[in-house]
């Protein structure tokens, strides 16, 4: 039995949910556990129950070095093999055992553990239970068996490594809710078609979790990707997608290919376009003007970007410390994204942000001046910044950073040498649990469904959900433009040009 590969980067984001997080006791009682999951034949061939159970392994594969899959019945038993190897291309040093005293169990007559948490679906619902079974539904919406999923997750995370969190209770979330309740009677009848230009930019975590659940959705049309970067090993932590195989892989290029091989397997009828570039370069590429835009991007400035293109329907995605959540916007009657990511107060520097990060806010001037100048930081400021940072010196030294950004990019944010320890994250160093990320993808693609079935908000809604704790009633609520005026969307030269463009805009 051994932990994934990534194993460090998951230990960051444990560090950032659980209060007082401890490394030694995190790894110890990781490697002390088995988790379970048990599901039957009904399970195993109902369409939901089929897609429950593979993101279900797919996140917890990805943290658990030791699983037990329980299957009961030929069909069950089919699929256990498969899961198993789906397992162990995730991490591959991976243990299959036989026992488990905490697991999930899904669908009806599934073998219940010592603790247990049950886990089902029907269409865009989601449940998870701690007091009996959960049926799952044979519809081909993957939605609520996504989030049903990332719910299990999240219960089996709380009851076996952050006992700071609520207990697990049961609970339900519905993918199709807005503000008001949307009825499955509301949606078209007839096919379910993305509209004619429509773009998924960013295809990382939230990005991947949202390609899962378009490939396994009743959409036909095309979707267009874009990201400029390849998969590295870090990302495996959380990218559900994601197999060691891949890395190295152009993310566009790869979510891109996992749509397209449903639709050669007839799953569904989407075809996907990657362009692996940035937003500026896909709209190089591919046209500037896009029906719906997908915002999966990790910055306030990358959503910013996304908005500020004029899609005519946009809908945005985030996790960050304390929630995650999704917004589908209206341009001109509501919030849009950037009015979510105005400064609540000054917006801080570069430079302040990097020399925070490191630990060494009272340096701000030295660190403004190798910003500038673009050298590496010398000796006397490596052993300052691992001191404060209580790493040790020759992990700051080892990775030889090549400038200071360098070492607050790929040290800091990307996880390089930023210590296990509590307390408060800033959300640019923020890095999510697996299934924080999968949530809010699984529910940005399913805003995208919602809206190819014809469903048209009059205004924005944003949707927030704290994963550490059972959803809400009701996580979506309605949001107005920023009251102060200053917002894109409140600025006249932009307001024409999106009128004229959309000329009957909703
Ligand atoms: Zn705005």
């Amino acid at each position: 039995m051994a932990l994934a590969p990534y194993y460090d980067k998951a230990a960051i984001a444990a560090a950032q949910v659980i209060a007082g997080f401890d490394p030694s006791t995190f790894q110890r009682s990781l490697e002390g556990t088995s988790v379970g999951l048990s599901f039957a034949d009904q399970a195993a061939t109902s369409r939901e129950g089929g897609a429950l159970l593979d993101l279900t392994v797919r996140l917890l594969a990805r943290l658990y070095p030791t699983l037990a899959l329980r299957p009961s019945g030929p069909a069950a038993s089919k699929l256990a093999e498969e899961l198993s190897a789906l397992a162990r291309a995730i991490n591959p040093q991976l243990d299959l055992a036989d026992e488990a005293d905490v697991g999930v169990a899904v669908g009806i007559d599934a073998t219940p553990w010592t603790q247990t948490i049950y886990a089902g679906s029907d269409a865009w619902q989601g449940r998870v239970s701690v007091t009996g079974p959960c049926p799952v539904g044979d519809t081909p919406i993957p939605f609520g068996a996504g989030a049903a999923a990332c719910l299990a997750a999240s219960a089996i995370f709380r009851l076996l490594l952050d006992p700071t969190g609520p207990t697990p209770s049961d609970g339900q979330l519905s993918c199709l809710d807005g503000a008001a309740p949307i009825l499955e009677a509301d949606l078209a009848d007839e096919e379910w078609c993305l509209p004619s230009r429509t773009v998924l930019v960013g295809a990382g975590a939230i990005g991947q979790a949202a390609t899962w659940a378009l490939a396994r959705s009743p959409l036909t049309g095309t979707v267009h990707i874009a990201d400029h970067e390849p998969i590295d090993v870090g990302n495996l932590q959380r990218y559900v997608l994601s197999t060691t195989a891949d890395i190295g892989k152009p993310k566009a290029t790869f979510a891109a290919e996992h749509i397209n091989a449903a639709a050669a397997e007839d799953t569904n009828r989407l075809s996907a376009i990657p362009h692996d570039t940035d937003w500026v370069g896909a709209r190089a590429d591919a046209g500037t003007e896009w029906e719906a835009a997908l915002a999966a991007v990790d910055s306030a400035a990358a959503r910013r970007a996304v908005q500020a293109s004029l899609p005519r329907w946009a809908a945005n995605a985030w996790t960050q410390p304390g929630d995650l959540g999704t917004s589908d916007h209206n341009f001109l009657r509501g919030a849009c994204i950037a009015c979510l990511y105005l400064p609540a107060g000054r917006s801080r520097n570069e430079d302040e942000l990097v020399a925070e990060a490191l630990g060494v806010p009272d340096l701000v001037h030295e660190i403004r001046t190798l910003l500038y100048q673009g050298t590496p930081p010398p000796p006397d400021l490596l052993a300052t910044i691992a001191a404060r940072l209580g790493v040790d010196l020759e992990t700051v030294k080892q990775f030889d950073p090549r400038s200071i950004r360098d070492l607050y990019v790929r040290g800091i944010c990307g996880g390089a040498v930023l210590p296990l320890r509590s307390g408060a994250v800033h959300a640019e160093v923020h890095v999510p649990l697996a299934h924080q990320s999968a949530l809010a993808g699984i529910l940005i693609a399913a805003r995208l469904a919602r809206r190819a079935a014809g469903i048209v908000l009059p205004g924005t809604e944003v949707t927030r959900l704290d994963v550490r704790s059972h959803p809400p009633a009701r996580p979506t609520q309605p949001a107005a433009k920023d009251p102060r005026g200053l917002c894109l969307c409140q600025d006249k030269d932009y307001v024409s040009a999106f009128s004229q463009q959309w000329s009957s805009a909703d």
